[in-house]
């Protein structure tokens, strides 16, 4: 690709490098490919400054068992201002080797510049996938790129995997509202490109002291095309809870009958130290913030405990929580559908269950003493 100026240099040889990969307790990944960077995994790692989106983490972890599988290398790409030290997490989540694209104008995101030098690393090393989190900045950067590279994207996946004769990448998303699973290939066109809902994959432990190989380059950016220019950046209120982060979600849909009666989700809630959120039918009532809702349109969520409360289970629902480990549904129709994905079923009236469970948890924490003696963890079971 040309307008490309590579000025970092690679640090030991590959050898050398899979050496250390051992010392720091990873597996080796497979050699470098012929060409450089060719056949790789890539995942575009979204952040602000040092701050990186928890999606891009799992996404590493996820590009790294495909490699594994193709016998190549993960790699992060890091589009900004030189951030080194993301490029050395990237390591410790899995990724054999580092993009630096650094630039003045790379250092706040701006879909064109960060697209030219997307597409201007892909050009140059010809990775056969490119991995970005189904956010708002990820949808807007692949889209731009995958129209830049010519070739093929699928959004909002919900699975990947390798087709073990073709070696393609299986990208799976629903479709037609959720009624079916597509999966889709892009069989003619490389990259193969996909953007993943956060929550989709676990993020891998990182592993402290994991090594790779940085290759920092400054992208030449045709002036032209730059044409926005970021006046401030004012950072989006936060949500009081992470939905993404809770072990205990304590979830409402339209049984719930009235905005007011969360109050009882809230106080159940409170209890476990976990999050209420929602089906998009209480959200299109107004009863609760969007950014609660989970499902297909919603968001992706994997707690240890979650709580479906006069919630019927529709598949788009479903789309968004039944990775959770444990579900405990409270519907007063016996055929609700999720019954089906529940772990414990309670045929009856919420307004009646919600407090007996509220009084129940806060009873066996009064019992235990001081530290509630409540223990939420991850079981290895889903
Ligand atoms: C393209 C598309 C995307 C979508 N995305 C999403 C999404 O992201 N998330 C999402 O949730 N939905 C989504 N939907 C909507 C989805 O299809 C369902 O309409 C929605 O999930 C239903 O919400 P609900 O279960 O709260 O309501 P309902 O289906 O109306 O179910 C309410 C349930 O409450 C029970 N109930 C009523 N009273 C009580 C009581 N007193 N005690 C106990 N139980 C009671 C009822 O038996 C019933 O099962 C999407 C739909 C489409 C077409």
């Amino acid at each position: 690709m040309t307008g490309w100026l590579s000025v970092a240099l690679r640090s030991a040889g590959a050898v050398a490098e899979l050496k250390k990969d051992k010392a720091s307790g990873r597996e080796p990944q497979a050699k470098k490919a012929a060409a450089e960077g060719e056949g790789e995994i890539w995942v575009v790692i979204e952040h602000e400054g040092a701050d990186a989106a928890p999606v891009s983490w799992e996404l590493v972890g996820e590009a790294r068992a495909l490699a594994d599988e193709l016998g190549v290398r993960a790699a992060a790409v890091i589009i900004g201002a030189g951030e080194q030290e993301l490029a050395r997490k990237a390591f410790s989540y899995g990724a054999a080797a580092s993009y630096l694209a650094a630039g003045p104008k790379l250092g706040a995101y701006s879909a064109d510049p960060h697209c030219q030098a997307l597409a201007g690393l892909a050009a140059r090393h010809k990775p056969q996938v490119i991995l970005l989190g189904a956010t708002t900045r990820g949808r807007d950067l692949a889209s731009a790129a995958a129209t830049e590279l010519e070739t093929g994207l699928t959004a909002d996946c919900t699975e990947l995997k390798i087709d073990p004769e073709k070696k393609l990448l299986l990208q799976t998303r629903p479709a037609f509202s959720g009624n079916v699973m597509a999966t889709i290939i892009t069989p003619k066109r490389q990259p193969q490109m996909a953007t993943v809902r956060p929550g989709v994959f676990p993020a891998p432990e990182p592993v402290a002291g994991a090594s790779g190989e940085i290759i920092a380059s400054k992208p030449r950016l045709k002036p032209t095309n730059v044409s926005v220019k970021q006046l401030e950046f004012i950072r989006a209120p936060k949500d009081e809870v992470s939905l993404q982060g809770a072990k205990v979600i304590v979830a409402g849909g339209r049984g719930l009958k009235a905005a007011r009666n969360f109050a009882l989700l809230e106080e159940l809630a409170c209890e476990l130290g976990g999050a209420v959120a929602a089906s998009r039918a209480a959200v299109d009532a107004g009863w609760i913030s969007s950014q609660r809702q989970v499902g297909q349109t919603g968001q992706t969520v994997r707690p240890v405990l979650y709580f479906a409360m006069g919630i019927s289970g529709a598949v788009q629902h479903l789309a968004g929580m039944q990775a959770s480990d444990i579900v405990v549904a409270v519907n007063n129709d016996p055929e609700a559908p999720i019954f089906e994905v529940a772990d414990y079923g309670i045929v009856g009236d919420l307004f009646e269950v919600t407090p007996v469970l509220t009084e129940e948890v806060r009873r066996r924490k009064a019992e235990a003493g001081a530290d509630g003696g409540l223990r939420i963890e991850k079981s290895a079971r889903k």
